[in-house]
């Protein structure tokens, strides 16, 4: 780990709106829960997402207020108020009530980022039934395991999506309604299928929410899928005091803010963060629907004045890759605050930041199962590249040994542990409880992360435990290696992992992907080893050193060193439904 790392000092006037949390310490000892829950409105004791993310605001001071700025692929740019979000959610909401879909029912949403699948998601969570979200760049296979395991009633669609569909439709004898938005390309719903225009055209803008509570069934999100078959996580309404709670005091919404998060859909980012963190917050969300482009993303940044960006190192290694020039030759001032989740954010990334917006790039830290933001670094406190920060006000982590004893002495390895009954905790693995149950232990949620705390008590990401190398009796985190193969400047990416080895137990291999300009050589690979080696020790640095044009990775951007080891060992793949196209 980059130990001589410079810490970024924050003066906390200067960042141009001052940060919701000012006092990360004073807040953490005075946490209390019931605080963020008295600012939610909460109708009559329910919780409804869609109630906290659009009716209160479309009924109260924000109804005429922009929720949705929509740049559509060809450019072109819609606002929808908070007011229009809430009529066409009511709309939707009534269109499936008729239909007969119920309380607890698992609708799938496999679309682009079009309007209408936010309403039609809104909806849904008014009537009270699951949304279950997919990426629309899946194929069928994928589809249809998440829907046949989650045993799915309904999918919402679009033309262009339609054929994967329809390839899988006769082996779902749960899935009654196939809903087609058609209208934007002008194409019709095709037979046996239902046409969003016609469900939507004559329904009543009112709707009465189902009076979710609590504990109510909200969101179904399979995991990434990096370690292993994806899991469906499933989540319940209770989940908005912690989108609400993180997107106040870690993304750091202001009333001005113009916000824009980059997941997609199809993984929690993609709700939690791209959906629910802004809305329950009041605030004004860019959705972009085009692809990722570090040229077409600076303009959209430019374009729609965003304030406030949340990102993936994925994203952040793309963009160091097109140069700082591409981000300095633009006009990136209205930015005030990046964030980044998903992997860790190696340290040369956090710093890449300050060089090409003037602003280090905040990591934080959470997963599926956790609904929400669980460690992160704030506005107002000092980074650390490299770690993924301090643990949210309101929650307990643990650096926890393998018989689950919390281990108290900083800079020591463990598993990341978290005390359970946060409240976007997930509630089961959909159909799988005893998985569930098998991540509850002495105490505590088992996170699958290995990680250290340093004595100021900053999270360290090490690994995830299947990826941790053991190496003639040490344990290396691929992370701490990988981090220090790309602060050389020919790597683009890097991948490492364990390789059996009839002496160490375990060697240390390492598979690096090359930023345009620079060539697969020998030489260039002797001297990644003599880098490696200088910084980590020749315990620690590679003994291999592999080339490859591209890492395999999730959809969601994900390196998965399960399908390097796979590969480099001759092994079948796995589950590989998440895995990115070449
Ligand atoms: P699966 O559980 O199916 O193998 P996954 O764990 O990648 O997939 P997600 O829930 O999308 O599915 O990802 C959460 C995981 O991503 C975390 O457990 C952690 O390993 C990694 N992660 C997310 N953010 C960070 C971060 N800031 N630093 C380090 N690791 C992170
Ligand atoms: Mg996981």
């Amino acid at each position: 780990m980059v130990t001589d790392y410079a810490e970024i000092a924050k003066d906390v006037a200067a960042l141009g709106a001052p940060p919701n949390l000012a006092d990360y310490q004073a807040l953490r000892a005075d946490w209390n829960w019931d605080d963020i829950i008295a600012e939610l409105d909460l109708p009559g004791g329910s919780y409804n997402l869609a109630h906290e993310c659009i009716d209160r605001h479309a009924n109260g001071d924000r109804g005429d207020k922009i929720a949705m700025i929509y740049e559509a692929t060809d450019g072109e740019v819609t606002n929808y108020t908070f007011k229009d979000m809430q009529r066409e959610a009511n709309k939707w909401a009534n269109a499936i009530t008729d239909l007969g879909i119920e309380k607890a029912d698992r609708v799938f949403f496999f679309t682009d980022r079009i309007p209408e699948l936010y309403f039609a998601i809104f909806g849904t969570l008014k009537r009270g039934a699951i949304i279950a979200p997919l990426f629309s760049a899946f194929g069928p296979e994928a589809v249809m395991e998440r829907i046949r395991r989650a045993e799915g009633v309904m999918v919402v669609t679009t033309p262009n999506l339609l054929s994967k569909i329809d390839a899988i439709r006769d082996d779902l004898p749960s899935l009654e309604h196939v809903v087609v938005i058609g209208h934007r390309q002008g194409v019709e719903a095709g037979e046996g299928n239902l046409d969003y225009m016609e469900m939507t055209e004559g329904a009543s803008e009112e709707f009465e929410n189902e009076q979710t509570g609590s504990e109510d069934w909200s969101v179904m999100h399979f995991t990434s899928g990096t370690t292993g078959l994806p899991k469906g996580a499933a989540h319940v309404h209770n989940a908005v005091i912690g989108h609400y709670a993180t997107g106040k005091h870690v993304i750091d919404l202001h009333e001005d803010d113009i916000y824009w998060c980059t997941a997609d859909p199809g993984w929690v980012t993609g709700t939690s963060y791209h959906m629910f963190a802004p809305w329950s917050n009041g605030v004004t969300n860019l959705v972009y629907e085009g692809g990722f482009g570090a040229g077409r993303w600076y303009e959209a940044i430019q374009r729609h004045n965003v304030t406030v960006w949340y990102t993936a190192p994925t994203a952040i290694r793309m963009l160091m890759k097109a140069g700082v020039d591409s981000a300095r030759q633009r006009d990136l001032s209205s930015l005030r605050y990046v964030m980044s989740v998903g992997e860790p954010l190696n340290p040369e990334g956090v710093l890449w930041g300050q060089d090409a917006f003037d602003l280090p790039i905040h990591d934080n830290w959470w997963q599926t199962e956790t609904g929400a933001i669980m460690i992160a670094n704030y506005p107002s406190v000092p980074i650390r590249p490299g770690s993924m920060g301090l643990p949210f006000p309101g929650i307990e982590p643990a650096i926890i040994d393998d018989q689950f004893n919390e281990i108290t002495e900083p800079d020591q390895e463990g598993q990341l542990a978290l005390k359970p009954g946060w409240p976007s905790m997930f509630r089961t693995y959909w159909n799988d409880q005893d998985r569930y149950d098998s991540r509850f232990q002495g105490g505590w949620y088992l996170t699958g992360d290995r990680a250290k705390r340093d004595a100021d008590g900053y999270y360290w990401f090490v690994g995830r435990d299947d990826d941790v190398i053991n190496t003639a009796g040490h344990l290396v985190g691929p992370f701490e290696v990988e981090s220090v193969l790309i602060e050389h400047e020919a790597v683009a990416e890097a991948g490492v992992i364990g390789k059996p080895d009839p002496v160490a137990m375990e060697i240390v291999k390492a598979f690096v992907s090359l930023k345009e300009g620079y060539e697969q050589t020998p030489q260039l690979r002797r001297e990644l080893m003599g880098h490696a080696r200088q910084r980590l020790g020749p315990g620690v640095a590679p003994r291999e050193i592999d080339f490859l044009d591209s890492l395999p990775k999730t959809r969601s951007g994900k390196i998965m060193r399960r399908l390097l080891k796979a590969r480099e060992l001759g092994l079948p793949e796995g589950d590989t439904s998440t895995l990115e196209d070449d």
